[in-house]
């Protein structure tokens, strides 16, 4: 029971940013039996540990110290749950959109609007990935991990997963749990959302099935974000601040266009239309830039590092904090920090 360990590898390929960083060392989990010997390893030594999946929403620095660990862990298994209910359980290392592709191909539903998410299934939980009007948490009926802190292995409920919006108890405890599989509750019965305009716009005229939300869905991600293959990202670069009732409406009278929609806590502004409004879409700065069909997503044109990255978000905090008097948050995950 060995892990092949490599010294020195370049993440280029394993991060969609597309920066150079050298991991000291790397090493993939393909079998249980790599997860025991990475368990008993972190006993002997107890260095610091990086797990990655599809690298899309990290920001890694030139070095990375200490281990990296990608996941990829396969397999898929069904139950049928009867009354159209399926339970659906993913080994991490899958692909998520390739996931999503083979449940549609089945006539299990519920996943159709977080088609083409990049990434793996066991980092889906990590941010609670997200996108038109539907959450991978609102499908997870458990989560399982090995808890460093704990030293077992253990299937979380939803309830301790914690999800709440883009986040949940494994980013808020970042290196606790490595995860494992996640388990869903799918649906052969179909109940399409489609909540979001532009997702509304697109499906008009057409028999809402569960395979027409899919295709508009990667029809209108095609159009407006670049494919990290081509143009390095990380997605959206920045979360959409909530900010209080009486803030909005102080905004809104100055800024009238300014698109933020209704929240608990007060109201959710789109952040690129922030980001927009002060002429940062389509700049590029050196060999980094704001994608020109969606501001809130930074690019690589070729040759940038991760402080090159943060040079420019901080540009464009400080604007958007001088304009609207509001931080924005950065979405992707700082490794080290
Ligand atoms: P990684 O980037 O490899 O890791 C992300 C974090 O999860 C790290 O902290 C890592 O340590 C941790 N992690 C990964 N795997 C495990 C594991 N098995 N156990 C424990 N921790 C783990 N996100 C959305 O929410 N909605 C979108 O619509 C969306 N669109 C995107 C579009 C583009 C073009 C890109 C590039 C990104 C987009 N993202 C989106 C962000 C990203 O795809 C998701 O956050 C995705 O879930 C990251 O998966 P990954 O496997 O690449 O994770
Ligand atoms: P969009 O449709 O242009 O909408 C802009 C913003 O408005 C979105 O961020 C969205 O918030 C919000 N919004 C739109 N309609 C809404 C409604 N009916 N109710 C509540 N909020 C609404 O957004 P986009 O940039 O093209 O992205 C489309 C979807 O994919 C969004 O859900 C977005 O989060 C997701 N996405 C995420 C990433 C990432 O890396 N995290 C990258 C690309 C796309 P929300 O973001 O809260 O949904």
């Amino acid at each position: 029971m060995s892990l092949l360990i490599r010294n020195d590898v370049d993440l280029q390929a394993y991060n969609t940013f597309g920066f150079h960083s050298i991991a000291r060392q790397y090493c993939e989990l393909r079998e249980r039996a790599d997860i025991e010997a990475l368990i008993a390893r972190q006993a002997r030594n107890g260095e610091a540990l990086l797990v990655i999946g599809g690298g899309s929403n990290l920001l890694l620095a030139p070095r990375v110290p200490g281990l990296v660990a990608r996941v990829a862990l396969t397999g898929i298994e069904l139950e049928e749950l009867g009354d159209h209910r399926v339970g659906v359980t993913v080994a991490a290392g899958e692909n998520w959109h390739e996931t999503v592709c083979w449940l549609l191909e089945q006539g299990i539903h519920g996943l159709e609007n977080l088609a083409l998410i990049p990434g793996s299934v066991g980092a889906a939980p990590v941010q609670n990935i997200g996108a038109y009007g539907v959450e991978a948490g609102q499908f997870i009926d458990a989560v399982e991990v090995y808890d460093w802190q704990a030293g077992r292995y253990e299937w979380l409920s939803r309830a301790q997963c914690g999800f709440a919006y883009r986040d949940s108890v494994f980013k808020r405890l970042s290196g606790r749990y490595l995860i494992l599989a996640v388990r869903f509750r799918l649906s052969r019965h179909i109940e399409p959302v489609v909540t979001y305009r532009p997702l509304r716009e697109a499906l008009e005229g057409k028999v809402v099935d569960h395979r027409a939300v899919f295709e508009a869905v990667c029809r209108i991600r095609r159009s407006k974000l670049p494919d990290p293959s081509r143009l390095g990202n990380a997605g959206s670069f920045f979360k959409n601040p909530v900010i209080s009732v009486d803030h909005y409406k102080h905004l809104q009278s100055r800024y009238p266009d300014i698109v933020a929609f209704p929240d608990p806590a007060g109201y959710k502004l789109a952040s690129g239309w922030l980001i927009d409004h002060l002429g940062w879409k389509g700049r590029r700065i050196g060999p980094v830039g704001v994608h020109e069909e969606q501001a809130l997503v930074l690019v690589n044109h070729g040759g940038a590092d991760r402080a090159a990255v943060e040079a420019l978000a901080q540009a464009i905090r400080s604007d958007v904090d001088r304009a609207f008097g509001v931080m924005l948050e950065i979405e992707p995950v700082f490794y080290p920090r």
